[in-house]
């Protein structure tokens, strides 16, 4: 018996050692884990504050959070990586709508790469310029979503000293997929002093990018069983 867990125990030991350049030999059959997705880009900068806009704020999070992740062995792809619109990537909708063209470009890279989690960086905005804090939106039927909402609203809570509520977001188009327990993170509001200053300082955004971390890690941690290969991964 204790040999046998001596054995599995070296086992583990191997796996957490091999470089993982070396796991990543054949990436198909890599699981992807999290798909972040940099609201907005390109033509689309989404809500604004003077000459501050959203996209540049979620792109730089979303870098972040991605190196974040990768430093710490989880599997994440980011589906923007500068400034551009997803929408011009979006050649097989025929839609003349640029907007649901890049929306549903987004929607496709979920249902083609089937990660365990789909996180969405966004920015607030509100006439009131008191209105601050974090709120993160789920999918109402989905409860791994309202779960991994409510990690990370607790977790961007903690830094930014608020009391937000996840609030269901059921008429977000991101959210509207079944793939996978899928969060829109409206990280807080560019109209609020505070927040527009956490939102934009590069140490502030790391602080942003490491809540959002802890509480990704905290959910996969929650049941392994979610980060195993799932079949699609494999059939390609
Ligand atoms: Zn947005």
């Amino acid at each position: 018996m204790w040999k046998r867990s001596y054995v599995l125990y070296s086992l583990v030991l191997l796996l957490l050692i091999i470089p993982q350049k070396a796991i990543a030999i054949d990436s198909i059959h890599i699981p992807i884990q999290i798909i972040i997705d940099a609201g907005h880009g390109g033509i689309d900068g989404g809500t604004s504050y003077n000459n501050i806009l959203e996209k540049e704020i979620n792109l730089q999070v979303a870098k972040l959070l991605y190196q974040e992740l990768q430093q710490k062995g989880y599997v994440a792809i980011l589906n923007r990586t500068g400034d551009y619109a997803l929408s011009d990537e979006n050649e097989w909708l025929g839609s003349r709508s640029r907007h649901i063209r890049d929306l549903a470009q987004r929607r496709h890279l979920v249902k083609e790469l089937h990660p365990t989690i789909l996180v969405s960086l966004h920015v607030n905005w509100s006439k009131n310029s008191s209105a601050n804090g974090p709120v993160v939106l789920y999918q109402s039927k989905n409860n791994q979503s309202y779960t991994l909402a409510q990690m990370i609203q607790h977790s961007l809570d903690g830094f930014f000293k608020t009391k937000g509520v996840p609030y269901p977001g059921n008429t977000y188009y991101l959210l509207k997929q079944n793939v996978c327990p899928a969060v829109i993170v409206e990280m807080g509001f560019i109209s609020n002093s505070r927040d527009r200053h956490y939102l934009t300082s590069p140490e502030h955004q790391k602080k942003i990018a490491q809540s959002i971390f802890t509480a990704i890690e905290e959910y996969i941690l929650l049941d392994p069983g979610k980060i195993l290969p799932n079949k699609e991964a494999f059939r390609k």
